[in-house]
């Protein structure tokens, strides 16, 4: 699954630096997908990109966005479980069309 921030979250942006895929975005900024650029997911906070997200699959062997923050806002999703076959798909695509 990927993991998301909850409204625990005060945009201290600590996390987003953390992240190999370069998932996460300050709240209302625009993210980057290959060579797309799409519309903010969040304007009241920090956010994770779920399609960028491989729980730091092909990385690391944690998610290295959660022990970074300071208020505990980042927690695995639950209504987006994921086998670690099909983390490792994403990065494996988001290797092709960048992060
Ligand atoms: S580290 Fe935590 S509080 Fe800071 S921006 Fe990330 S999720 Fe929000
Ligand atoms: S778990 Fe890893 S890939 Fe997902 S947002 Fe956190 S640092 Fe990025």
């Amino acid at each position: 699954m990927s993991v998301v921030i909850t409204d625990e979250c005060i945009s201290c942006n600590a996390c987003e630096a953390e992240c190999p895929n370069n998932a996460i975005y300050g709240a209302g900024v625009s993210y980057i997908y290959g060579t797309e650029e799409k519309a903010a997911l969040n304007e009241e906070h920090t956010y994770i990109v779920p399609d960028k997200c491989t729980e730091c699959v092909g990385f690391h062997d944690e998610p290295q966005c959660i022990p970074s923050c300071p208020t505990e806002a980042i927690i695995a999703d639950p209504e987006r479980v994921e086998t670690k076959e099909q983390l490792m798909a994403k990065k494996e695509t988001l290797d092709k069309v960048g992060r």
